[in-house]
């Protein structure tokens, strides 16, 4: 069976790999830009790497970190982080309610009880109402305070909405147990070699076809035709979406199940920007505060500085500083930043680069209310099309692998590869997904 999948950044790439170990399945990833990895975009200054996009990997996700070693990428260890200038657990436990020793477990059990609801094909009402509250709310009902400062880090701090706007279903399903240790025990690591060579490292597995922008889908027959703004033309018995929905369905008569999804999303943006700076901080390797995090705290605020490298010509270090957009211009952007650095104690002697990205699609609280997760799940194979991605498990790689996991197994399940041939392929036969 020939698969083709539209989008090279981590989505894409990560299912083609997981697709590529099955048999019977010949996959090809179509990418608009001359290089692979969508979001993660690793550049070099003065021989050092630098991350403008995805930057660490943590505790939660051992897949990343095995394929990480199988492709001969290092994972070097990060040092401690500062969160108002103390570390980041010290400001979690300052939380109120019990220890957090009994917060952690109790969230644990409170999010596994909801998940598991929210798996169902019949979802209970009760778990779609929780899904759909602000994750403030169902938090605090619970008395996990602590657990709603660590998301001041690691929810907003990431770009992922206020505690008092992000959904419950999207908040749980990205602060696991995993991401809890990651961040309270400091286990970030970042890849030696960089994300843009474990995606090209990792795409030797699989055919690439890099200048691809696909323009055209047409899903009418058989087959799914693809077209390229190029004008070539490529036909795949199945096709995978691993681009933002809204934008696929721009490019095909959209399927009602593609038009509700892609109008039940908004993204949010995210700008980082790479500065030298003189005085600033040099014991930590990322900074942040609670001012710029806490709910009401206006756009182009400083989400978190990342300490990158020192600068001989400059005598300070480098920074990747990151913002919301907000509707701003990336020069309006820049300015606030000028004033977001003194604000913190430190002076940019040199803006080099600010790059914007589409990010975080947040789930309209509604929709989900008017049963997007279902519909979600259902759309999986309908007109031979499969999605993955930020909007359909969460917008960061270890949630995107995850997914994927369950997906490759549903496109392309072991026994029925042995029973069936690639002609014989039906859809109608294939089990739902659960959500990420
Ligand atoms: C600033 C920032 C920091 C982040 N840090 C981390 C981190 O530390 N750890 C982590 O796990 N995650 C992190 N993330 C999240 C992670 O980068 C994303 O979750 C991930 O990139 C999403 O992957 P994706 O493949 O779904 O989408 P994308 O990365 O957006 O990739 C989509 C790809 O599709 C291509 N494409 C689009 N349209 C077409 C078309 N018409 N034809 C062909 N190709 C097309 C694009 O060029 C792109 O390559 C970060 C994200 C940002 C923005």
């Amino acid at each position: 069976m020939k698969i083709g999948i539209i989008g090279g950044g981590p989505s894409g790439l990560s299912l083609a790999r997981l697709l590529a170990d099955r048999p019977g399945i010949s996959v090809t990833v179509l990418e608009a830009n001359a290089r692979l990895g969508g979001n993660s975009r690793t550049a070099k200054l003065n021989g050092t790497l630098v991350e403008f996009g995805t930057a660490t990997v943590g505790l939660n996700s051992w897949t990343l970190q095995r394929w990480m070693r199988q492709e001969g990428i290092d994972l070097i260890p990060l040092a401690e982080q500062n969160f108002d200038g103390r570390p980041l657990i010290d400001y979690v436990k300052s939380g109120s309610g019990p220890a957090l020793a009994l917060q952690v477990p109790y969230y644990l059990f409170e999010r596994y009880r909801l998940m598991v609801a929210l798996s169902l094909p019949n979802k209970p009402h009760w778990a779609v109402e929780e899904a759909a509250q602000p994750i403030q709310a169902w938090l605090q009902r619970r008395k996990l305070h602590k657990i709603e400062l660590f998301m001041h880090r690691y929810l907003t701090g990431l770009g992922y909405g206020f505690v008092n706007q992000t959904s419950t279903v999207q908040a749980l399903r990205w602060v696991d147990a995993g991401l809890l240790a990651t961040g309270l025990l400091n286990q970030e690591q970042i890849p030696a070699q960089g994300w843009a060579t474990f995606w090209t490292r990792l795409s030797r597995r699989f055919h690439v076809r890099l200048a691809s922008q696909v323009s055209h889908i047409a899903r009418d027959g058989r087959q799914c035709v693809v077209t390229t703004d190029a004008g070539d033309r490529h036909v795949f018995d199945q096709i995978v979406c691993a681009i933002p929905i809204d934008d696929f369905a721009r490019m095909t008569l959209p399927t009602a199940n593609e038009r509700a999804v892609a109008d039940s999303i908004a993204w949010q943006g995210i700008a980082t920007t790479l500065i030298a700076a003189t005085d600033w901080f040099a014991d930590a390797w990322v900074s942040s505060f609670s001012s710029d995090l806490l709910p009401g705290a206006t756009p182009g605020r400083m989400l978190s500085a990342r300490l990158e490298g020192h600068d001989r010509n400059i005598g300070g270090f480098f920074y990747m500083a990151s913002q919301t957009i907000g509707g701003y211009e990336v020069e309006d952007l820049q300015d606030m930043l000028h004033g977001e650095v003194r604000r913190h104690g430190g002076t940019i002697a040199r803006i080099l680069e600010t790059k914007t990205f589409k990010h975080f699609p947040r789930y309209a609280p509604d929709a989900i209310r008017d049963g997007l997760l279902t519909r979600m799940e259902q759309m999986q194979g309908e007109s031979r099309t499969w999605y993955t991605g930020a909007a359909f498990s969460h917008d960061a790689v270890p949630s995107i692998l995850r997914f994927n996991h369950r997906l490759a197994r549903t496109i392309a399940p072991r026994r029925f590869l042995r029973r069936r041939t690639a002609e014989d392929w039906d859809t109608s036969a294939w089990p739902a997904t659960t959500p990420g």
